[in-house]
């Protein structure tokens, strides 16, 4: 009975999502055939065109974040430097935080421990707390990361900008799926770093002030390999 239950959850849980992803390409596209129409009768106006090309990027953004969700939750674990998988992803966004006037500083201890992750699944996770950062301060603005050896050979990753902030009826439902402050947005990005960071057995924690910024703080087992081994 056990497993029918769990496979009805399941079911249940994947009604939810289906209705949900159906829902959120639905507007665009409704919104992208009401625009084409009226490009049938008026072709020379321009905003309609660059109306359906924002919609088709939410469309393409909700599909990637989508997918990514769906990947399987097992992680391939290597020996990793931290500083290193920051710097590629930082390495990454150098063109928007130029053009955008951000400036990303980094803060490393000494002689941190290299930890095991699935490395392309964490440098996800910081591209997405970066990019919300980034996001947060349209006219530019510092982000500060830190990186510490925390007790019980835990390492302290926290992000920290001077955005626009979360408003506390906000703060307590973020990570649910698609509830976002953007035109573009998912409401997608935040719930993929939870359940990631979930898997490596870590935790995020999320402060924020209105007006002021906000601070995501991870922590992270240095090794989680051990832990499994006293599971099995
Ligand atoms: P998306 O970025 O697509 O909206 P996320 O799950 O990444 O989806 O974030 C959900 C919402 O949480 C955002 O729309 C925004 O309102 C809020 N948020 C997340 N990170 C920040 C941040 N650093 N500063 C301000 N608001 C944020
Ligand atoms: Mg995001």
């Amino acid at each position: 009975t056990r497993i029918l239950l769990q496979r009805s959850e399941a079911l249940a849980l994947l009604g939810q999502m289906a209705a949900g992803i159906a829902h959120e390409i639905r507007n665009p596209l409704t919104s992208i055939s009401g625009f084409i129409q009226l490009l049938q009768v008026n072709q020379h106006e321009n905003q309609y065109i660059a109306i359906v090309e924002s919609e088709l990027e939410r469309i393409n953004n909700i599909v990637g974040d989508f997918l990514d969700l769906s990947k399987p939750k097992e992680v391939a674990l290597k020996e990793q430097n931290i500083e290193h998988v920051l710097k590629e992803v930082i390495a990454l966004l150098n063109l928007k935080t130029k053009n955008h006037n951000i400036q990303i500083t980094e803060q490393y201890e000494s002689n941190l421990p290299d930890f095991y992750i699935d490395k392309n699944q964490m440098k996800q996770v910081f591209l997405n707390l970066l990019k919300n950062s980034m996001e947060a301060m349209p006219n530019g603005g510092q982000i500060k990361i830190v990186v510490n050896k925390g007790h019980h050979e835990q390492v302290l990753i926290t992000i920290k900008d001077e955005g626009v902030g979360i408003p506390k009826e906000q703060l307590s439902i973020l990570g649910q799926p698609f509830i976002t402050t953007k035109e573009n947005g998912t409401g997608l990005g935040l719930l993929i770093c939870y359940k990631i960071i979930e898997s490596h057995k870590g935790t995020l924690k999320v402060d924020s002030k209105v007006n002021e910024g906000t601070t995501v703080s991870i922590s992270m087992p240095v090794s989680i390999i051990n832990e499994r081994k006293l599971n099995v």
